[in-house]
């Protein structure tokens, strides 16, 4: 039986959240199944503040072994590196160094959401927290703990970025790492679980039809590709979103969202809209991945001059219903 211990600092829950929302299997069930033993989760257990504490005592003084630590949100380090933004509940330690020891004593640590990886929405802006991730700042290697880092089974920190991540995403590392079957080449280039970061969120995206044609949506509800106009970022975001339904079906784009990337560090900073493309002479600037430019001129020009009619019309047809004597562009009547 693994020990588990999760813990938040500088995010909003919505990992918990997502991940409370697991259905198939839910979360406690997963665990039991992973023959994990959740120690202490703040949403979830019974224990008080008092007795949480003890539990985390009890992990530094080496009488709870401490197998998977789990960090959700980012580590605020502000004022002055002194991490007082954040005091521990119950004592007048900062939760950075609650943190940093925990991790000393972890086989596996592991970052749960955008936010514990990265630094993530926390640290956007002007960043009065000095938020970071646990072993990244953005994309640089390097956040609470050093880029050196190892946990005691001699791995960096296992990033399940996303924002919020996937319930799968949590529920599978955790089991891969019950059953012995994580290691460092199961990691990419950012420490991101490959299995759900080989994949990108175009894969699968029902509007893949209106890409291939250049048929592109003009606004929010329109039924077309989002790439050209509504800034999204599918083609370069690495996760499998549209190839594993979210708890309830669907996912960002099939709800007419453009895909934003937030699996990726300094995803919080676009530099523009998330909702508009960047254009260079009309051409989108972030291109897909390992696609050269001219590449991508010649061929949206050629799809763009064979788009079938019912794509052309379809990309702007809007997919909310109005009601009945509305003006309206393609979607039906109620
Ligand atoms: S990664 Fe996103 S969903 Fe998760 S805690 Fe941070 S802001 Fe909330
Ligand atoms: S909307 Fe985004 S993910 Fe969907 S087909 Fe267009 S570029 Fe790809």
């Amino acid at each position: 039986m693994l020990n588990l211990l999760w813990l938040q600092s500088g995010g909003c829950g919505g990992c918990t959240m997502s991940l409370l929302s697991a259905n198939n299997p839910h979360f406690i069930q997963q665990l039991k199944v992973s023959n994990i033993n959740l120690l202490w989760h703040p949403s979830i257990s019974e224990e008080s503040t008092h007795q949480a504490l003890e539990i985390l005592t009890d992990i530094l003084e080496d009488k709870i072994k401490l197998d998977i630590l789990c960090l959700e949100g980012s580590l605020l380090r502000a004022p002055n590196k002194t991490g007082f933004c954040h005091i521990m509940a119950g004592t007048n330690i900062p939760f950075i160094d609650w943190m940093e020891k925990l991790a000393n004593k972890s086989d596996y640590t592991v970052a749960v959401g955008s936010c514990a990886a990265y630094g993530g929405i926390t640290s956007a802006g002007g960043n009065p927290t000095d938020a970071c991730g646990l072993q990244y700042e953005g994309h640089i290697a390097g956040g609470l703990l050093s880029a050196q880092y190892k946990s005691k089974k001699n791995l960096p920190v296992i990033n399940i970025s996303g924002c919020p991540t996937h319930p799968d995403w949590v529920l599978i590392t955790l089991s891969m790492i019950a059953n012995n079957q994580l290691a460092l080449e199961d990691l990419d280039e950012y420490l991101r679980p490959k299995f759900f970061t080989k994949h990108l969120v175009h894969h699968g995206c029902n509007r893949n039809e209106y890409y291939e044609f250049k048929a592109s949506a003009i606004q929010p509800t329109d039924l077309g590709c989002m790439m050209e106009n509504m800034g999204c970022l599918g083609t370069q975001a690495q996760a499998d979103c549209n190839i594993r339904p979210w708890p309830g079906g669907g996912s960002c784009t099939s709800g007419g969202f453009a895909c934003i990337n937030c699996t990726a560090p300094d995803f919080e900073e676009p530099r523009q809209s998330f909702m508009k493309t960047p254009k260079l002479g009309g051409i989108p600037v972030g291109l897909p991945l390992d696609m050269p430019k001219a590449w991508f001129i010649a061929l949206s020009t050629l799809a763009k001059a064979a788009t079938p009619k019912r794509l052309k019309e379809g990309a702007t047809a809007d997919v909310v219903s109005y009601k009945s004597g509305t003006p309206n562009k393609g979607g039906t009547d109620v």
